[in-house]
Protein backbone atom coordinates (compact mmCIF):
# COMPACT_ATOMS: atom_id res chain seq x y z
CA UNK A 1 0.00 0.00 0.00
CA UNK A 2 0.94 3.80 -0.64
CA UNK A 3 4.19 2.48 -3.26
CA UNK A 4 2.76 4.95 -5.71
CA UNK A 5 1.07 7.69 -3.56
CA UNK A 6 5.13 7.44 -1.85
CA UNK A 7 7.15 7.52 -5.26
CA UNK A 8 5.28 10.50 -6.10
CA UNK A 9 5.70 12.57 -3.17
CA UNK A 10 9.18 11.76 -3.08
CA UNK A 11 9.41 13.07 -6.11
CA UNK A 12 7.44 16.00 -5.87
CA UNK A 13 9.32 16.90 -3.15
CA UNK A 14 12.95 16.17 -4.21
CA UNK A 15 12.05 18.49 -7.24
CA UNK A 16 12.81 21.49 -4.73
CA UNK A 17 15.60 20.17 -3.88
CA UNK A 18 18.75 22.37 -5.05
CA UNK A 19 16.41 25.26 -5.16
CA UNK A 20 17.83 28.26 -2.72
CA UNK A 21 14.65 30.38 -1.90
CA UNK A 22 11.76 28.91 -2.74
CA UNK A 23 9.09 31.21 -4.59
CA UNK A 24 5.15 31.59 -4.30
CA UNK A 25 4.96 29.66 -7.75
CA UNK A 26 7.57 26.95 -6.61
CA UNK A 27 5.40 26.29 -3.57
CA UNK A 28 2.10 26.38 -5.75
CA UNK A 29 3.11 24.28 -8.59
CA UNK A 30 4.72 21.49 -5.65
CA UNK A 31 1.23 22.16 -3.73
CA UNK A 32 -0.67 21.60 -7.06
CA UNK A 33 1.74 18.27 -7.53
CA UNK A 34 1.10 17.08 -4.05
CA UNK A 35 -2.87 17.51 -4.37
CA UNK A 36 -2.96 15.52 -7.43
CA UNK A 37 -0.82 12.30 -5.77
CA UNK A 38 -3.48 12.03 -2.86
CA UNK A 39 -6.35 12.59 -4.85
CA UNK A 40 -4.84 9.49 -7.11
CA UNK A 41 -4.71 7.62 -3.98
CA UNK A 42 -8.32 7.89 -3.66
CA UNK A 43 -7.88 10.49 -0.11
CA UNK A 44 -11.04 11.85 0.38
CA UNK A 45 -11.42 15.60 -1.14
CA UNK A 46 -12.38 17.58 1.78
CA UNK A 47 -9.24 16.01 3.27
CA UNK A 48 -7.07 17.12 0.87
CA UNK A 49 -8.56 20.18 0.11
CA UNK A 50 -7.69 21.10 3.88
CA UNK A 51 -4.30 19.31 3.52
CA UNK A 52 -2.90 21.62 0.53
CA UNK A 53 -4.32 25.03 2.57
CA UNK A 54 -2.21 23.89 5.64
CA UNK A 55 1.25 23.00 3.54
CA UNK A 56 0.39 26.01 1.25
CA UNK A 57 0.25 28.22 4.35
CA UNK A 58 3.18 27.23 6.23
CA UNK A 59 5.37 26.74 3.28
CA UNK A 60 5.09 30.57 2.38
CA UNK A 61 5.60 31.50 6.35
CA UNK A 62 8.96 32.64 7.73
CA UNK A 63 9.71 28.61 9.36
CA UNK A 64 10.63 28.09 5.16
CA UNK A 65 11.61 31.70 3.98
CA UNK A 66 14.28 31.62 6.69
CA UNK A 67 14.90 28.36 6.72
CA UNK A 68 18.96 27.55 6.17
CA UNK A 69 17.63 24.42 3.42
CA UNK A 70 13.63 25.56 2.07
CA UNK A 71 13.36 22.57 -0.09
CA UNK A 72 13.78 20.63 3.60
CA UNK A 73 11.71 22.27 5.14
CA UNK A 74 8.70 22.10 3.24
CA UNK A 75 9.19 18.55 3.52
CA UNK A 76 9.12 18.78 7.47
CA UNK A 77 6.46 20.41 6.94
CA UNK A 78 4.52 18.17 4.56
CA UNK A 79 5.16 15.35 6.89
CA UNK A 80 4.02 17.10 9.97
CA UNK A 81 0.66 17.70 8.09
CA UNK A 82 0.72 13.55 7.22
CA UNK A 83 1.01 12.56 10.90
CA UNK A 84 -1.83 15.77 11.77
CA UNK A 85 -4.22 14.09 9.30
CA UNK A 86 -2.99 10.35 10.88
CA UNK A 87 -4.41 11.35 14.26
CA UNK A 88 -0.88 13.22 15.45
CA UNK A 89 -0.32 11.15 18.70
CA UNK A 90 -0.22 7.31 19.13
CA UNK A 91 -3.82 6.74 20.76
CA UNK A 92 -3.62 3.83 23.56
CA UNK A 93 -6.80 1.44 23.83
CA UNK A 94 -8.94 2.83 26.92
CA UNK A 95 -8.45 0.14 29.76
CA UNK A 96 -11.58 -0.07 32.15
CA UNK A 97 -11.10 1.28 35.92
CA UNK A 98 -12.45 -2.14 37.18
CA UNK A 99 -11.84 -4.89 34.73
CA UNK A 100 -13.23 -6.52 32.71
CA UNK A 101 -12.19 -4.00 29.46
CA UNK A 102 -14.87 -4.73 27.22
CA UNK A 103 -13.82 -4.04 23.31
CA UNK A 104 -16.61 -4.43 20.70
CA UNK A 105 -15.96 -4.89 17.43
CA UNK A 106 -18.39 -3.55 14.33
CA UNK A 107 -17.54 -3.10 10.52
CA UNK A 108 -19.10 -5.09 7.09
CA UNK A 109 -18.23 -8.03 6.41
CA UNK A 110 -15.08 -9.16 4.81
CA UNK A 111 -13.42 -6.49 6.51
CA UNK A 112 -11.65 -8.74 8.74
CA UNK A 113 -13.36 -8.74 11.63
CA UNK A 114 -12.72 -12.12 12.75
CA UNK A 115 -9.07 -12.04 11.86
CA UNK A 116 -8.73 -9.38 14.06
CA UNK A 117 -10.62 -10.73 16.73
CA UNK A 118 -7.79 -13.27 16.58
CA UNK A 119 -5.02 -10.98 16.14
CA UNK A 120 -6.19 -8.48 19.29
CA UNK A 121 -6.44 -11.30 21.44
CA UNK A 122 -3.08 -12.61 20.54
CA UNK A 123 -1.54 -9.11 21.43
CA UNK A 124 -3.33 -8.49 24.47
CA UNK A 125 -2.25 -11.88 25.74
CA UNK A 126 1.46 -10.88 24.78
CA UNK A 127 0.97 -7.59 26.58
CA UNK A 128 0.07 -9.86 30.12
CA UNK A 129 -3.48 -9.48 29.78
CA UNK A 130 -6.39 -12.67 29.72
CA UNK A 131 -8.65 -11.72 27.05
CA UNK A 132 -11.74 -14.05 26.56
CA UNK A 133 -13.20 -13.56 22.66
CA UNK A 134 -16.84 -13.51 22.40
CA UNK A 135 -18.53 -14.92 18.89
CA UNK A 136 -21.58 -12.67 18.39
CA UNK A 137 -21.34 -12.86 14.52
CA UNK A 138 -24.31 -15.35 14.11
CA UNK A 139 -25.25 -13.78 10.96
CA UNK A 140 -21.97 -15.77 8.55
CA UNK A 141 -22.54 -18.71 8.47
CA UNK A 142 -18.77 -20.44 9.98
CA UNK A 143 -18.08 -17.21 11.91
CA UNK A 144 -18.17 -18.86 14.94
CA UNK A 145 -16.11 -21.78 14.03
CA UNK A 146 -13.59 -19.29 12.63
CA UNK A 147 -13.35 -17.56 15.48
CA UNK A 148 -13.01 -20.42 17.21
CA UNK A 149 -10.15 -21.80 14.85
CA UNK A 150 -8.21 -18.22 15.65
CA UNK A 151 -8.92 -18.21 19.63
CA UNK A 152 -7.60 -21.46 19.53
CA UNK A 153 -4.35 -20.07 17.32
CA UNK A 154 -3.81 -17.24 19.65
CA UNK A 155 -4.65 -19.28 22.95
CA UNK A 156 -7.40 -17.68 23.96
CA UNK A 157 -10.31 -18.92 24.98
CA UNK A 158 -14.11 -18.28 23.08
CA UNK A 159 -17.55 -18.00 24.47
CA UNK A 160 -19.66 -19.10 22.09
CA UNK A 161 -23.74 -19.95 22.05
CA UNK A 162 -24.42 -23.55 22.36
CA UNK A 163 -26.02 -24.74 19.72
CA UNK A 164 -29.71 -24.78 20.14
CA UNK A 165 -29.68 -22.16 23.16
CA UNK A 166 -28.90 -18.55 22.04
CA UNK A 167 -27.81 -19.55 18.30
CA UNK A 168 -30.45 -16.31 17.05
CA UNK A 169 -29.43 -13.78 19.54
CA UNK A 170 -26.64 -11.81 19.49
CA UNK A 171 -27.49 -9.66 22.34
CA UNK A 172 -28.17 -12.06 24.64
CA UNK A 173 -24.72 -13.59 23.82
CA UNK A 174 -22.68 -10.92 24.35
CA UNK A 175 -24.48 -10.00 27.69
CA UNK A 176 -23.43 -13.67 28.94
CA UNK A 177 -19.80 -13.46 27.03
CA UNK A 178 -19.06 -10.69 29.54
CA UNK A 179 -20.66 -12.05 32.96
CA UNK A 180 -18.61 -15.57 31.63
CA UNK A 181 -15.50 -12.81 31.97
CA UNK A 182 -16.40 -11.18 35.61
CA UNK A 183 -16.72 -15.14 36.28
CA UNK A 184 -13.68 -16.35 34.79
CA UNK A 185 -11.66 -12.97 35.78
CA UNK A 186 -10.58 -12.00 32.36
CA UNK A 187 -9.59 -8.77 32.40
CA UNK A 188 -10.77 -7.70 28.19
CA UNK A 189 -13.32 -9.36 26.33
CA UNK A 190 -13.35 -8.87 23.06
CA UNK A 191 -16.81 -9.07 20.94
CA UNK A 192 -16.89 -10.06 17.55
CA UNK A 193 -20.13 -9.13 15.88
CA UNK A 194 -21.62 -9.62 12.18
CA UNK A 195 -21.28 -7.37 9.59
CA UNK A 196 -23.23 -7.62 6.12
CA UNK A 197 -22.12 -6.99 2.62
CA UNK A 198 -23.09 -3.25 2.89
CA UNK A 199 -24.01 -1.02 5.56
CA UNK A 200 -28.10 -2.21 6.23
CA UNK A 201 -30.60 -1.13 9.20
CA UNK A 202 -31.15 -4.45 10.57
CA UNK A 203 -26.83 -4.68 11.15
CA UNK A 204 -26.94 -1.30 12.60
CA UNK A 205 -30.36 -2.08 15.10
CA UNK A 206 -28.06 -4.73 16.28
CA UNK A 207 -24.83 -3.40 16.73
CA UNK A 208 -26.50 -0.84 18.44
CA UNK A 209 -28.23 -3.47 20.71
CA UNK A 210 -25.45 -4.94 21.32
CA UNK A 211 -23.21 -1.93 22.60
CA UNK A 212 -26.28 -0.98 24.46
CA UNK A 213 -26.33 -4.37 26.62
CA UNK A 214 -22.05 -4.50 27.04
CA UNK A 215 -21.25 -0.75 27.02
CA UNK A 216 -17.96 -1.42 26.04
CA UNK A 217 -15.03 0.80 26.83
CA UNK A 218 -14.13 0.54 23.09
CA UNK A 219 -16.02 0.46 20.24
CA UNK A 220 -13.59 -0.60 17.16
CA UNK A 221 -14.76 0.26 13.29
CA UNK A 222 -12.40 -2.78 11.44
CA UNK A 223 -12.38 -1.17 7.94
CA UNK A 224 -10.98 -3.04 4.68
CA UNK A 225 -8.01 -0.66 3.72
CA UNK A 226 -8.82 -1.67 -0.09
CA UNK A 227 -12.06 -0.03 -0.81
CA UNK A 228 -10.93 3.05 -1.53
CA UNK A 229 -13.63 5.99 -1.11
CA UNK A 230 -16.75 3.59 0.10
CA UNK A 231 -14.16 3.34 3.05
CA UNK A 232 -15.26 6.87 4.08
CA UNK A 233 -18.88 6.65 3.55
CA UNK A 234 -18.81 3.43 5.50
CA UNK A 235 -17.31 4.99 7.99
CA UNK A 236 -19.41 7.72 8.67
CA UNK A 237 -22.62 5.41 8.08
CA UNK A 238 -20.94 3.82 11.63
CA UNK A 239 -20.24 6.43 13.12
CA UNK A 240 -23.80 8.48 12.51
CA UNK A 241 -25.33 4.44 13.49
CA UNK A 242 -23.69 2.56 16.38
CA UNK A 243 -21.18 4.94 16.63
CA UNK A 244 -17.17 3.98 17.48
CA UNK A 245 -14.49 5.27 19.70
CA UNK A 246 -11.61 4.11 17.14
CA UNK A 247 -11.01 2.64 13.99
CA UNK A 248 -8.58 -0.60 13.03
CA UNK A 249 -7.29 -0.48 9.46
CA UNK A 250 -7.07 -3.81 7.61
CA UNK A 251 -5.80 -4.99 4.69
CA UNK A 252 -3.08 -2.28 4.87
CA UNK A 253 -0.22 -4.89 2.94
CA UNK A 254 -2.83 -4.88 -0.20
CA UNK A 255 -1.65 -2.67 -3.40
CA UNK A 256 -4.28 -0.33 -3.14
CA UNK A 257 -4.46 3.29 -3.10
CA UNK A 258 -4.24 3.74 0.50
CA UNK A 259 -6.22 6.87 0.65
CA UNK A 260 -9.02 5.46 3.26
CA UNK A 261 -6.03 4.74 5.51
CA UNK A 262 -5.44 8.60 5.17
CA UNK A 263 -9.19 9.96 5.11
CA UNK A 264 -10.71 8.06 7.86
CA UNK A 265 -9.49 9.68 10.97
CA UNK A 266 -10.30 13.11 9.91
CA UNK A 267 -13.48 12.43 8.55
CA UNK A 268 -14.79 10.99 11.58
CA UNK A 269 -12.83 12.56 14.00
CA UNK A 270 -11.77 9.48 15.45
CA UNK A 271 -8.52 7.68 16.02
CA UNK A 272 -6.60 4.76 13.93
CA UNK A 273 -5.93 2.40 17.11
CA UNK A 274 -4.26 -0.79 15.50
CA UNK A 275 -3.83 -1.62 11.76
CA UNK A 276 -3.79 -4.89 10.26
CA UNK A 277 -1.20 -6.12 7.37
CA UNK A 278 -1.73 -9.67 6.57
CA UNK A 279 -3.37 -12.81 6.98
CA UNK A 280 -1.75 -14.41 10.11
CA UNK A 281 -1.65 -13.27 13.58
CA UNK A 282 1.23 -11.56 13.97
CA UNK A 283 0.43 -9.12 10.89
CA UNK A 284 -1.12 -6.23 13.24
CA UNK A 285 0.46 -3.65 15.79
CA UNK A 286 -0.22 -0.63 17.02
CA UNK A 287 -0.95 2.10 14.63
CA UNK A 288 1.34 5.11 14.88
CA UNK A 289 0.81 8.12 12.57
CA UNK A 290 4.64 9.16 13.09
CA UNK A 291 5.64 5.74 11.42
CA UNK A 292 3.10 5.59 9.04
CA UNK A 293 3.91 9.22 7.47
CA UNK A 294 7.27 8.43 7.68
CA UNK A 295 6.56 5.41 5.48
CA UNK A 296 4.68 7.09 2.91
CA UNK A 297 7.11 10.02 2.38
CA UNK A 298 9.79 7.31 1.91
P1 LIG B 1 -15.16 -10.47 8.76
O1 LIG B 1 -16.27 -10.87 7.85
O2 LIG B 1 -15.15 -8.98 8.97
O3 LIG B 1 -15.13 -11.21 10.05
O4 LIG B 1 -13.79 -10.76 7.96
P2 LIG B 1 -12.74 -11.96 8.07
O5 LIG B 1 -11.95 -11.84 9.35
O6 LIG B 1 -13.40 -13.24 7.81
O7 LIG B 1 -11.74 -11.58 6.88
C1 LIG B 1 -12.13 -11.60 5.52
C2 LIG B 1 -10.96 -12.04 4.66
O8 LIG B 1 -9.93 -11.07 4.72
C3 LIG B 1 -10.34 -13.34 5.12
O9 LIG B 1 -9.99 -14.09 3.97
C4 LIG B 1 -9.07 -12.91 5.87
O10 LIG B 1 -8.04 -13.89 5.81
C5 LIG B 1 -8.69 -11.67 5.10
N1 LIG B 1 -7.93 -10.70 5.90
C6 LIG B 1 -8.24 -10.20 7.12
N2 LIG B 1 -7.32 -9.29 7.51
C7 LIG B 1 -6.40 -9.20 6.52
C8 LIG B 1 -5.21 -8.40 6.31
O11 LIG B 1 -4.79 -7.57 7.12
N3 LIG B 1 -4.53 -8.61 5.13
C9 LIG B 1 -4.97 -9.51 4.19
N4 LIG B 1 -4.26 -9.64 3.08
N5 LIG B 1 -6.08 -10.24 4.34
C10 LIG B 1 -6.79 -10.10 5.50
Amino acid sequence: MFNTLSDRLTSVLQNLRGKGRLSDADIDATAREIRVALLEADVALPVVRSFIASVKERAKGSEVSQALNPAQQVVKIVNEELVGILGGETRRLNLAKTPPTVIMLAGLQGAGKTTLAGKLARWLKVQGHTPLLVACDLQRPNAVTQLQVVGERAGVPVFAPEPGNGVGDPVGVARRGVEEAKRAQHDVVVVDTAGRLGVDEEMMRQAIDIRAAVQPDEVLFVVDAMIGQDAVNTATAFRDGVGFTGVVLTKLDGDARGGAALSVREVTGQPILFASNGEKLEDFDVFHPDRMASRILG
